[in-house]
């Protein structure tokens, strides 16, 4: 069995980061000691003035999804190159039962979205937005084939309406699943998106207002509610402003079993994106939609209070010309964005600027999600017993942002020409070296994952 000493590094794990040796033997951590002498079977890797943090695990991505009459431009081939590219060594992809299939027939056609090679290793949600007898029968199913979270929508045309969405919450919680929801007030939106004047069909700045803030706190309110009756577990996905996670540290402190994910468009951005012209706005057009400077300095502030648990990507991938769908209306752009693979890049640039702690950084985008989506066994730390999955990162070095490095099929980045503190030197998935300096070394390599239920953080 082939074996590597990581030697010198500092081993980044919350509460506290040390400088430790590291052990691998095959596909596993075997050993952690401040000196670990190396023999000569193994190959030893210098780490010294080196971070090592456990590979990260993006619980929000959409690979080979159809929006809007197009489809993603990654697939799992290409977004998962892309995720572990970036130091993203699992993801956990949306996949969805469609309305006349079973939960069962979802997850066999999302499954087969994996054949022609994963580079990370994978699972699956299962969104579900046809409830019925037959779905309320396979939830327990879902969480024995180690589909242990859901995705419930309150609005799009896989949206559940409030009876359904409340029966689902109760079923998912007696399974002892986790069910994310992504909460914007359909029919707020609805009433705002039909009275936009015909002038303005074609204004992205007009995507932001139909689509306030207000509408998602509402959502994220009544399914707070939900939670508190059925007790189900709620991740509040891609929360993006102050009221909405106002709601969540109220329900948080009547220690409601309620998470918080944002993901990276929202801590960077603010809405004056929207007022560039088409080609430039439409690239972050997302929902919910980018928000206030102040919005996303309170999302920085919930990281470092522990308030926001995971962030993740919401990586939903398109090209200039697919966003060009929506040219004479906005209302028809495919929402989405590409960030898979800088994430990790992104968030320990934060960390040097001290808007974040390097051990916030490992919680949020790996041990949170380990422990939400049941991967606590064997992912999420770098401790004795669990995968090989490391991530090296050079802090003296910098990282240039740039579509021509880009592993993603997109043809834009909404990061062009951004240099950022530090550099993703190496990439290991269970022992093995798959990325290095931004590049693929070895592909296919990822595996399905099948999961335990959840653990409360
Ligand atoms: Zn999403």
């Amino acid at each position: 069995m082939s074996k590597i000493l990581f030697k010198n590094g500092i081993v980044v794990n919350s509460p506290k980061s040390k400088k430790l040796d590291l052990l691998v033997s095959g596909e596993k951590i075997i050993k952690l000691a401040p000196k670990i002498k190396a023999t000569s079977d193994m190959e030893v890797i210098d780490c010294k003035g080196k971070y090592l943090f456990p590979g990260f695990i993006d619980g929000h991505t959409h690979f080979d999804l159809s929006v809007a009459g197009t489809t993603t431009i990654d697939d799992f081939y290409s977004g998962t190159k892309a995720a572990v590219s970036g130091g993203t060594t699992t993801i956990i992809d949306y996949g969805t039962q469609y309305k006349g299939e079973t939960l069962e027939e979802g997850l066999k056609n999302w499954l087969n979205k994996a054949k022609d090679g994963v580079s990370c290793d994978y699972g699956v949600h299962m969104s579900i937005s046809d409830w019925n007898e037959k779905a309320k029968e396979q939830v327990s199913l879902m969480i024995k084939e180690g589909v242990t979270s859901f995705k419930l929508y309150t609005t799009y045309d896989v949206k559940l309406e409030d009876k359904d969405l409340f029966e689902a919450m109760q079923e998912i919680s007696k399974c002892g699943g986790i069910t994310g929801v992504h909460c914007e007030n359909d029919g707020m939106i609805a009433a705002l998106r039909s009275e936009v004047k015909k002038e303005d069909d074609n204004k992205v700045k007009m995507h932001p207002l139909t689509r306030p803030d207000v509408a998602e706190a509402e959502s994220v309110n009544k399914v707070v509610y939900y939670t508190e009756n059925s007790g189900c577990p709620y991740i509040a996905v891609h929360v993006t402003n102050k009221k909405a996670l106002d709601e969540l540290k109220k329900a948080k402190e009547k220690k409601l079993p309620v998470y918080v994910e944002t993901c990276p468009q929202y801590l960077y951005f603010d809405d004056s994106v929207y007022n560039k012209n088409f080609s430039e706005a439409s690239k972050f057009v997302c929902a919910p939609p980018i928000r206030k400077k102040s919005d996303s300095e309170y999302l920085w502030k919930g990281i470092k209070s522990g308030l926001v648990d995971i962030v993740s990507t919401d990586h939903c991938s398109f090209t200039m010309k697919q966003k060009e769908l929506g040219k004479d209306d906005f209302r028809k752009i495919p929402g989405g964005v590409n960030l898979v693979e800088y994430r990790g890049a992104l968030l320990f640039d934060a960390s040097c600027k001290k808007k974040i702690k390097i051990e916030d950084m490992a919680r949020v985008l790996s041990e949170n999600p380990a422990y939400l989506f049941g991967l606590y066994d064997r992912k999420g730390f770098l401790k004795k017993g669990f995968d090989a999955d490391i991530v090296i990162i050079d802090p003296k070095k910098k990282t240039k942002l740039s579509v021509k490095s880009q592993v993603s099929k997109s043809d834009y980045c909404l990061f062009e020409n951004k240099t950022l503190a530090g550099k993703i030197e190496k990439v290991y998935l269970r022992g093995k070296l798959v990325a290095e300096n931004g590049n693929i070394v070895l592909e296919n390599q990822g595996k399905y994952l099948k999961r335990k239920k959840y653990k409360i953080i």
